[in-house]
């Protein structure tokens, strides 16, 4: 029963991901961005350039433009739905949860750690190592935009 459930869950998150990869959301550029980073994955060819607006502590907007893979998109699309209305410090915080979880650093929510949400979807990228730098890219770019105007953050 819970093999059934854990598939059907896997196949919700591959829909998930591939819906995101077809209409990113918050997909486009920023004019009046404050803060900006770009992100290169060289193993996969994945490129995109990602604008914060950050208005008195908070993420107002982001936006991002680009290209790459599927799950590359994906993560930087739900990367604009997580973070977007945030304070700096709870969108820092999940660029460590993500990185961290991704990167096996931090337990899964199976073993008790915190539940992702959505951002489960991503999880999976786990089981393909390769993977694991498309769908950190985003969030290595956030990470880049928080701290400065100009960056360019590079998954190597
Ligand atoms: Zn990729």
């Amino acid at each position: 029963m819970y093999a059934h459930n854990d598939e059907q869950l896997r196949e919700l998150y591959r829909e998930l991901i591939l819906d995101h990869a077809r209409n990113p959301r918050h997909f486009g550029k920023l004019a009046d961005a404050t803060h900006t980073a770009e992100g290169i994955n060289p193993l996969c060819g994945d490129k995109l350039k990602l604008y914060l607006r950050i208005v008195d502590d908070q993420v107002d907007d982001m936006r991002f433009e680009g290209s790459g893979c599927a799950i590359s998109v994906a993560s930087a699309s739900l990367l604009g739905d997580t973070i977007t209305g945030l304070t700096l410090r709870d969108a820092e915080r999940w660029f460590e949860t993500i990185t961290g979880r991704l990167t096996g650093r931090s337990q899964s929510s199976a073993d008790g750690g915190d539940d992702l949400g959505k951002l489960g979807a991503l999880e999976g990228v786990k089981e393909f190592p390769s993977r694991v730098k498309c769908a950190t890219l985003a969030w290595h770019a956030l990470h880049a935009a928080l701290h400065t105007q100009t960056e360019t953050a590079s998954t190597e």
